[in-house]
């Protein structure tokens, strides 16, 4: 792959005609002085001077859409339910808002179903109150028990955190559940290390969570762009789930700012996603026994209470707009939404029995609150043909 970058003799352009690109950067060329502006590209780390011929690196700060998406294709061959239709790109005026925006100094710069991408000065990361900003929920899931406290690390490319950990020395990056459970505010930040490698202020701590089962995730990406000044540099931050964006500039105090309006109502345009809330190790084994049939679009999952929580995923309910599917340890059915259905509830003790019986087969399982919530909408949305008793 080619890493250096030609411009040509107007200095205002290099001859890659066919790539996509934001915005145009300045650089002095180091060896004649010569003022070079081109269009920022994370594939090139050198550029040759068109006046003089010599070859420089590049200032570090080449962040592009295209870097954010090529980290978020990175393990998309599994096949997938079908997404929701993606919403329409924020108005040129509201693009203007924010562009405009100056008052709270953390900006959405992206937002759309991957996630949003926030940009900030890097001397925020000086003030505690800001770092402690990050909701105390997995960032994954969503969930707030089994958390370990995990800090994101701000390297030169927008990387995925928890890819990172393991070339900063795994296991010191992370608090686990037991001992992070106790710590909050200043406390917690002080038991955190300093990211090593990393230039200050970008080095101090700034913890997210994510519960035991969704440690994989690559929910979380940090980048840094030092300045010769200290004081001017900035900082990226991407936050795959929209919600979590949400509540971290809530907590910031940005409620009502443009950016925040933007996420929320990108959120509510694509409405959650059940599938996307799940953690990684549900997904992939649910993976295993509800392979999604061609335009199938996933609509929840009810874990089967009879099994731990540290076993989601293994037995329970997924419905789909087109079929139900049940698994045990012991058994898997499928119905589809035409086929008749008849359902028999009992509440106990905060648990509910639920008999499902069609013309081929009937199971019994246990579901929670949250888990016949689903049941219930699925199956309406869904429209499937259900008789309750
Ligand atoms: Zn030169
Ligand atoms: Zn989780």
């Amino acid at each position: 792959m080619a890493t250096t970058m030609h411009f040509d003799a107007d200095a205002g352009r290099h001859d890659n005609a066919n790539a996509k690109f934001t915005q145009q950067r300045r650089v002095q060329c180091p060896s004649c002085g010569a003022v070079l502006s081109y269009q920022p590209d994370t594939r090139f780390t050198h550029a040759r001077c068109s006046k003089c011929g010599s070859r420089f690196e590049l200032p570090t700060c080449a962040i592009s859409e295209d870097a954010v998406a090529a980290w978020l294709d990175e393990g998309e061959d599994a096949p997938k339910f079908v997404k929701p239709p993606e919403p329409v790109a924020p108005t040129p005026a509201a693009q203007q808002i924010i562009d405009a925006y100056s008052d709270i100094e953390v900006h959405a710069v992206k937002c759309d179903r991957s996630g949003v991408l926030l940009q900030f000065p890097s001397r925020l990361l000086m003030e505690p109150r800001f770092r402690l900003a990050m909701p105390r929920r997995c960032m994954q899931c969503g969930t707030r028990s089994h958390l370990e406290a995990h800090v994101i690390i701000f390297s030169s490319t927008l990387k995925n955190s928890v890819s990172l950990e393991a070339e900063h020395l795994a296991g010191k990056m992370t608090l686990a559940g037991e001992q992070a459970k106790l710590l909050a505010g200043q406390a917690l930040l002080e038991c955190l290390p300093r990211v090593p490698n990393v230039p200050p202020p970008a080095d101090l701590p700034m913890p997210y969570w994510l519960c035991d089962m969704c440690s994989e995730s690559g929910s979380v990406c940090g980048q840094y762009e030092p300045c010769e000044n200290p004081a001017e540099g900035r900082c990226h931050l991407f936050i795959s789930k929209l919600r979590r964006a949400e509540e971290f500039l809530e907590a910031l105090g940005a409620r009502g700012t443009p950016s925040f309006n933007l996420v929320a109502h990108t959120r509510g345009e694509i409405g959650d996603n059940p599938w996307d809330s799940l953690s990684l190790v549900v997904q992939n084994r649910l993976g295993q026994w509800s392979k999604p049939h061609e335009g199938e679009m996933f609509l929840g999952y009810a874990p089967d209470r009879d099994l731990a929580r540290t076993e989601d995923g293994m037995a329970g309910l997924v419905l789909t707009n087109k079929r139900m599917l049940h698994h045990s340890r012991l058994r898997h059915h499928e119905v589809t939404c035409d086929d008749p259905l008849e359902i028999k509830l009992t509440t106990a003790d905060g648990t509910h029995l639920i008999n499902i019986s069609s013309a081929k087969w009937s199971a019994a399982l246990k579901l929670d609150g949250e888990g016949l919530v689903m049941l219930r909408r699925g199956l309406t949305k869904g429209m499937f043909r259900v008789l309750w008793h």
